[in-house]
């Protein structure tokens, strides 16, 4: 009709046609406190119920550590962010949170909410540690975390400085510019510099199908196509493995890679919009349990799944 050419057109769904972008941020006000419902809705049927209450009540704390009056926390300036990017770097650097006040205040704010969840006394104990730590030193703990390199003593503690760390970064990422960011490497955070703890497909307007890459540490997403190692970049003999039953079993697969031996998670969000990156990571333990008796490795950090 008043089509001009020959070629016969695909009717394309504009509503869902994938035109992704590059990176979203997170936003502090509502991502804690889902997966504080996430995980309890998790605890109802799993084996591991006690663990998941514990989470559910330590993320609910992650949330309502940010109504109490928080000082803001120390943004990157222009002339920072100018600079990152001129050295495809991410605009926050972790290297200067022992200096912001505002992570100190969290963290004392955190471990005051966190004594009225119920856990077990080697936790208890563990929460009474940090609270008593120097500021460098729960910042040095929080940090090696997400580098991952755990202390196997020390786990518990380092569970409660990592969710206190993630409300710091996670506020601090909220501050950036979205469009502004741009890839700084491959399965590193753009905003922040950490490293993933999941892939999501999301059913975003606009982006429905495209995959995302979670941060472990600011919970920014970022974009990598699918099909594809989040950890080194490669695309040949990827495989996908997952579990026969459990929570979210078929909605959770681990993108395995035989160039770099390493795997992540991916979450089939766009058929799920409840899947959350962490607490479906913890939730979906019998994955890394069945890999782990190959020659694969995580290539995720989540710090709620320490020790497993
Ligand atoms: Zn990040
Ligand atoms: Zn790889």
């Amino acid at each position: 009709m008043s089509e001009t050419g020959a070629t016969p057109t695909t009717p394309v769904d504009i509503g869902s046609r994938a035109e992704p972008p590059f990176a979203r941020l997170p936003e502090p006000a509502t991502l804690f406190r889902q997966r504080a419902q996430r995980f309890a809705v998790l605890a109802q049927t799993h084996e591991l119920a006690p663990y998941l209450h514990f989470m559910a009540g330590l993320t609910e704390a992650q949330h309502r550590t940010q109504e109490s009056g928080l000082p803001a926390p120390q943004a990157p300036g222009e002339a920072e962010r100018a600079r990152a990017a001129q050295h495809a770097m991410p605009p926050i650097d972790c290297g200067n949170f022992a200096e912001d006040p505002a992570l100190a205040a969290t963290f004392d704010r955190l471990f005051d909410l966190a004594r009225q969840i119920d856990m077990p006394g080697e936790a208890a104990e563990a929460l009474g540690k940090v609270r008593r730590m120097e500021s460098a030193e729960r910042v040095a703990m929080a940090n090696a975390t997400f580098a991952n390199r755990m202390d196997p003593t020390r786990i518990a503690e380092q569970v409660f400085l990592a969710a206190g760390m993630q409300i710091h970064a996670t506020r601090l990422a909220a501050t950036l510019d979205a469009k502004a960011l741009t890839p700084v490497g491959q399965g590193v955070c753009p905003a922040c510099g950490g490293p993933p703890v999941a892939s999501l497909v999301v059913g975003w307007q606009g982006a429905h199908g495209s995959r995302f890459v979670s941060c472990a540490l600011c919970a920014t997403l970022w974009h990598e196509v699918r099909v594809k190692c989040v950890c080194c970049g490669a695309t040949e003999g990827i495989r996908y493995q997952e579990i026969e039953n459990g929570p979210g079993a078929d909605l959770v697969r681990a993108e395995c890679c035989p160039t770099c031996n390493r795997y992540v998670k991916i979450m089939l969000q766009h058929k799920d919009g409840a899947l959350d990156p962490v607490a479906d990571d913890v939730a979906t333990l019998g994955l890394d349990l069945l890999l782990r008796d190959g020659d694969m490795r995580r290539g995720a950090v989540d710090p709620f799944l320490l020790g497993y």
